[in-house]
């Protein structure tokens, strides 16, 4: 059984018929097979042989800030990185960081010391490898701009240094290939004299436009070239509009909340219904940029 290998191995913590909504910032998720947070990368790289072999399905799991789990029973490892959160400076504006390091703290020393590009390290919750994932971005700054390689491991098993992670919008290499990001090298080189002030200002915009402290996972649509999700929601009237407790934000048309008991199903409702009705009056196929998981179907792009 995968939780006596664990165990034996010294691995790291596991536990079986798990409930997941609680690492979920949607707070939505049911119980799944096991949830493993492993202890380093080598017993990671141990883990991931010892699945492949016994063909267990696995999902790494950030701070779940961008996911949707199905609240019905998942047979599914979920792996956590969240132990692997070392921090190494290399020079002044130079470092590496494992990939389940939430990222902070991290970027508000960065920006004390002066560098404005670690604004995404503050601004966006999640881990770093969830950030390098996702190519997180905001306030037109994406986290790409200050990764300078990435390594991981393949499904092999097997460590790999990537420089160039052929990012977009939104996109990057990983999800692919199924990499799993291990550590991060970040380097920053735009100095202001006013970043803290920067920061604070748009620390402001994003508490007065977007619904942060409430349970939620962030856009849920990607935008495209010629609009802005939340400019068509919005223009349909939704703005508020809910399925019992799966609504979609009054603050923010793209950001769709669970006011608290909502269940996967009303969120899943809730994106069907804003997809078709785009779809009828714009003739166009919004595509999530929230990660659902299913016990059918895990997410990988
Ligand atoms: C209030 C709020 C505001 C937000 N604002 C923004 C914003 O401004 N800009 C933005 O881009 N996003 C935003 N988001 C969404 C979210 O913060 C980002 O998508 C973030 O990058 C998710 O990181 P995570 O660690 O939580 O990843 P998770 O949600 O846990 O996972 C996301 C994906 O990354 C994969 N993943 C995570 N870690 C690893 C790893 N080590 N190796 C391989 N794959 C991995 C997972 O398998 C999954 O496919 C917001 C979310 C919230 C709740």
């Amino acid at each position: 059984m995968l939780k006596d290998y664990i165990d034996k191995e010294n691995i790291g913590i596991c536990y079986k018929n798990y409930s997941i909504k609680k690492h979920t910032t949607f707070k939505i998720g049911g119980i799944c097979s096991y949830y493993v947070e492993v202890n380093s990368s080598h017993s990671l790289i141990k883990l991931i042989k010892y699945l492949n072999k016994e063909k267990y399905r696995y999902f790494i799991i950030g701070n779940g800030s961008n996911l949707l789990i199905d609240d019905e029973y998942l047979d599914i490892v979920f792996i956590s990185l969240r132990r692997l959160n070392k921090i190494l400076k290399l020079n002044e504006h130079v470092y590496l960081v494992d990939s389940g390091l939430k990222p902070q703290v991290l970027g508000k020393k960065i920006i004390e010391d002066g560098y404005i590009d670690a604004l995404p390290l503050v601004l966006i919750p999640g881990t770093i490898g969830g950030l390098v994932y996702m190519n997180a971005s905001c306030f037109k700054k994406s986290i790409d701009h200050i990764v300078r390689g990435v390594i991981c491991l393949n499904q092999e098993g097997k460590i790999i240094f990537l420089k160039d992670l052929k990012c977009g919008y939104r996109k990057t290499c990983f999800s692919k290939n199924h990499l799993i990001i291990l550590k991060v090298l970040l380097d920053f080189q735009n100095k202001k004299e006013n970043s803290l002030e920067l920061l604070n200002k748009y620390q402001e915009i994003k508490r007065n436009t977007q619904p942060v402290n409430t349970y939620t996972a962030g856009s849920m649509f990607i935008n495209g070239i010629n609009y802005q999700a939340w400019e068509l929601i919005d223009k349909l009237g939704l703005r508020g509009f809910r399925i019992n407790d799966a609504a979609i934000s009054f603050k923010h048309t793209n950001f769709f909340v669970n006011l608290k008991n909502a269940t996967f199903n009303e969120m899943l409702a809730l994106i069907y219904y804003v997809k078709i009705s785009v779809l009828i009056n714009y003739q166009i196929d919004l595509k999530t940029e929230v990660k659902i998981i299913t016990n059918n179907s895990i997410a990988y792009s």
